[in-house]
């Protein structure tokens, strides 16, 4: 603290915000003496009697007078006065700022006062931080904690002089941000000033009508919300409009615009287009505070969470709906948006991922209702009704999302970016990014890897391309493929190995013909989607866990209904089979262009280890974490290869999982392209496998899941932490896995 500690430092004014940054400077010792200079006798003596000043003036120059801080924290419309009083007073030194809630006037004072040539001591600022009421008695000591404080340093500003107003806004536990002044008188505009002049201006409505005691005192939680801040202080809000007029107008202009369009929507009885725009706000508002924190859009998901699982599971049995399909969910949302008509969409999956998609479809214009249980309408707008995002597309953690949509926004008329978090800013783009430039898509990446924000300049034509692809990748494949419905003349990939077909297949059911034959799928640019019904069959890659649970489980019997059983899907059926498991799929039946069908899982057989088969690599891509699992509890070696792309997904899957498997007592060995796994499991056994211990998941859901499965025939306690992800794919998995036998403990 010494380091920040100023000789004297003078407030001018010292109301609610002067006499908390008082109290901040007094708790934490950081001047040898304050002083301060107020209109009135009785605010320093009392500011005295609370332990907040030693000298107290009535003349400011009294105040400023060897201080090496002056802070002016009165209204903005007295500084100027106040500053050609204090001017011949100050030390050569002297750091001066104020707490004004405008910015362009206090500069345009310190103007007037000294000409260009400020003090390099000036630094204006700005808490966000207040209170309805003022005063020398009103401030509190945290009234700036976990609060924003804007500095706006000046050309003319020192750095020293700023990194020590820094220095003392942190000691506040303020979050301190530097910003130019007109961009501050802007923003603050439309996030203070104009809401406040909403809140007096709709009292000033409701007061003004006869019935207006009535209102008053039948006034519902919303009044009283809205209105809260119409008890502000008049006379600062009236300086404050003054101030920041140009600003402030503008944002009432913005603000009549969009009342109107508000207006016109109920005047017309315009259900659909109300809906999108109600439904657009309340996403939205969420949405942009997980954008600024690059966290997950789920409220839930923001905290780190752990598993703690006992040993002693004694069985795993029952019937289950697991989520709906993330891949089908995607891609609903994409088809939807961009047909013509209405498309309603059941099953589908309220998970990070697939909310990100949908709010990315929001913001270029699309009206969709819900999600509702599921249930999603999207009132599509055509191959060329999306409309220019106001700002970034923000992708959370979903890579599907990201190239997907790199394909569908290369084609648009407009400039688009996109951003994710903090993992998926790590994943690779290059690879669906480099064949779209040979459309003729201007993409552009970040970085010497390649990886996002992405922007994607609009309005270029698009041309047909054959592209080979030298990885098996549905995402790539179908980035492509959404690139080519805008294209010129026919798109066209080839695959080294089958991947998922939902794009195909879901393309079809909306009406656009796509071309399978062989390796090779294409189709044509120029045509249109219609809006369908679709049903999101539950989720394969969801179900694996509950498949690989009661494979490695005495006496399990489980069925997974209604799973989606798409043939680029099913590797993790073929390969528990051939490791021996008892599986069987009943009751096949078509949804929405996918097969479905009902899987039932009995623990009749020990597993034995394999060579997977490397055509099966693709169909099962997502399941190995919960595939290694099952192949630590077989008889024997099992051996991976032709699996690299692994080591991209939401974790580096083998290195986690091999790091994991090995904490728990199992001999792994992972190469370059899979992993060597030697199973503990010995036939017609049923004992403990693990032994237990604590699991790093890297925030990888699927990691997180899997080896809570290992809880089933482990000896010692299982802690996996970092499971908060779990919600990205799988909301209820703790409730069902539970139910079945588990016993899984989740904690914050
Ligand atoms: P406050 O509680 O009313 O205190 C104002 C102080 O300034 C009082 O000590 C007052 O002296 C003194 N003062 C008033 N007019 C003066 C004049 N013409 N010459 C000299 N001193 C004068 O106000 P506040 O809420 O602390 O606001 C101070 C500044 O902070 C304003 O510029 C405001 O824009 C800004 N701000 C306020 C909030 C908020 O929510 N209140 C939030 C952020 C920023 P007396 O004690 O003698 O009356």
């Amino acid at each position: 603290m010494s380091q920040l500690q100023f000789e004297k430092v003078a407030f001018i004014g010292l109301g609610l915000i002067g006499s908390s940054l008082a109290r901040v400077i007094q708790a934490h010792a950081l001047a040898k003496e304050v002083v301060a200079s107020t209109r009135s006798e009785k605010t320093l003596s009392d500011a005295k009697a609370l332990g907040l000043i030693s000298q107290g003036y009535t003349n400011p120059i009294d105040a400023v007078q060897g201080a090496d801080l002056v802070v002016l924290a009165l209204p903005v419309r007295a500084t100027q006065k106040v500053l050609e009083t204090i001017k011949p007073y100050l030390t050569a030194n002297c750091i001066i700022t104020d707490v004004g809630s405008t910015k362009g006037n206090v500069v345009e004072a310190a103007k007037a006062v000294y000409g260009e040539a400020l003090p390099a001591g000036f630094v204006p600022g700005h808490p966000i931080a207040g209170a309805e009421h003022t005063g020398v008695h009103a401030g509190k000591v945290d009234l700036f904690a976990n609060h924003k404080v804007i500095l706006t340093p000046l050309p003319t500003s020192s750095t020293w002089a700023v990194e020590r107003l820094i220095q003392l806004w942190q000691a506040a536990d303020a979050e301190v941000i530097c910003m130019d002044v007109a961009k501050h008188d802007e923003v603050l505009a439309h996030t203070s000033h104009l809401p406040h002049l909403m809140a007096f201006n709709l009292v000033e409505q409701l007061a003004n009508r006869e019935d207006n005691l009535d209102i008053f005192r039948y006034a519902a939680g919303g009044f009283r919300d809205f209105s809260r801040i119409a008890a502000s202080d008049p006379q600062m809000w009236h300086d404050i409009f003054f101030a920041n007029k140009t600003a402030i107008l503008k944002a009432v202009d913005g603000f009549e615009q969009q009342l109107a369009v508000i207006r016109k929507l109920i005047e017309d009885e315009d259900s659909q287009q109300l809906m999108g725009l109600l439904g657009h706000a309340q996403a939205a508002r969420q949405h942009f505070n997980h954008m600024l924190a690059k966290k997950p859009l789920l409220e839930n998901t923001q905290v780190t969470q752990q598993f703690t699982i006992q040993p002693g599971a004694k069985n795993f049995q029952g019937k289950f709906t697991v989520p709906g399909d993330k891949s089908v969910s995607h891609r609903s949302i994409m088809f939807g948006a961009i047909a013509e008509g209405t498309t309603h969409v059941t099953g589908f999956l309220e998970g990070e991922d697939a909310l990100a998609t949908l709010q990315a479809f929001r913001d270029m214009g699309v009206s969709i209702e819900g999600p509702k249980n599921g249930e999603v309408t999207i009132h599509g707008v055509g191959m060329h009704g999306l409309t220019a995002p106001k700002s970034a597309l923000y992708m959370g953690n979903s890579g599907t999302s990201m190239r997907l949509l790199s394909g569908m926004l290369s084609a648009q008329a407009f400039d688009s970016v996109m951003t994710g978090d903090a993992s998926l800013s790590k994943r690779p783009m290059e690879r669906i990014a480099k064949p779209l430039r040979l459309m003729g898509a201007q993409i552009q990446s970040t970085g010497e890897r390649g990886t996002p924000p992405i922007s994607i300049s609009g309005a270029q034509a698009l041309k047909g391309i054959h592209y080979d692809l030298p990885m098996a990748s549905a995402q790539v494949k179908s980035g492509i493929l959404l690139a080519g419905l805008w294209a010129e003349g026919e798109t066209s990939v080839t695959e080294p190995e089958p991947t998922r077909d939902h794009t195909e297949r879901m393309l079809r059911a909306f009406g656009y013909e796509v071309k399978t034959e062989g390796n090779r799928i294409s189709l044509q640019g120029g045509g249109k989607l219609v809006g369908t019904n679709i049903q999101v069959p539950s989720d394969i890659s969801s179900a694996a866990f509950f498949m690989v649970g009661a494979a490695i489980t005495e006496n399990a019997d489980v069925t997974l209904e209604a799973v989606g059983i798409n043939p680029t899907r099913t590797g993790i059926i073929e390969i528990l089979k051939q490791m021996g498991a008892d599986i069987t799929v009943q009751n096949e039946r078509i949804a929405g262009g996918e097969p479905i069908a009902d899987i039932r899982i009995q623990g009749t057989r020990t597993l034995k280890g394999i060579h997977i088969p490397e055509d099966q690599v693709p169909l099962a891509i997502d399941e190995f974490p919960a595939l290694f699992i099952a192949a630590a509890c077989a008889e024997g070696q099992t051996i991976l290869t032709g699996a690299a792309e692994l080591r991209v997904k939401e974790s580096d899957r083998i290195q986690v999982m091999a790091d994991g498997l090995t904490t728990m007592g199992i001999d792994c060995t992972p190469t370059e392209d899979g992993i060597i796994i030697q199973g503990k499991g010995q036939s017609g056994e049923w004992g403990a496998i693990f032994t237990g211990g604590e699991i790093e998941s890297h925030h990888d859901h699927r990691i997180a899941m899997s080896f809570a499965m290992a809880g089933l025939r482990t000896s010692g306690e299982i802690k996996i932490v970092g499971t908060e992800t779990v919600a990205t794919s799988f909301p209820s998995f703790t409730q069902l896995a539970n139910t079945a036998g588990l016993a899984i403990q989740v904690t914050e």
